[in-house]
């Protein structure tokens, strides 16, 4: 489970853009030079689910110091969603889709990877959402104001 990062989504009246892999609410556009592991040299834009309220989050993961060349940002899992208030704080989320891919040789050129980008590999248990449940790119982030 997340922490609610309510110190910083208190003082912050829009809703986040995207989460980090440690489920710190981001507030600007993203950009892989963003990610908390300056070290990274890849880094990769998800989309996933809830499990239990089926809200969808736009959420970060990089690559750590070693395993940059197994880095396959379709076989990820994010775990835990970003903290919302919700039972499903505590369960694995649903991995969806890799929106973004970024890679970089030198430490300040990074380069998109399209290529790595597309729908992850769901678990068998998964039951898609009803097309009620399933945002529009505008939709994208969600957010609750936390208590
Ligand atoms: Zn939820």
């Amino acid at each position: 489970m997340n922490a609610t990062f309510s110190d910083i989504t208190s003082r912050i009246q829009e809703p986040p853009q995207w989460w980090d892999q440690n489920g710190t609410p981001r507030y600007g556009k993203f950009h892989p030079s963003q990610s908390p592991s300056i070290y990274s040299n890849t880094v990769a834009l998800l989309e996933i689910e809830c499990q239990s309220c089926r809200d969808r989050f736009v959420v970060e993961m990089h690559s750590g110091w070693f395993e940059d060349r197994e880095f396959n940002p379709k076989k990820l899992h994010y775990g835990d969603p970003p903290n919302h208030g919700c039972v499903g704080d505590t369960m694995n989320c649903i991995d969806l889709r890799v929106l973004e891919v970024w890679h970089r040789e030198s430490f300040s050129v990074w380069q998109r990877v399209k290529l790595l980008e597309g729908a992850m590999d769901a678990p068998q248990w998964f039951v898609p959402a009803p097309k009620s449940k399933q945002m529009t790119k505008r939709k994208r982030t969600r957010t609750r104001a936390s208590n």
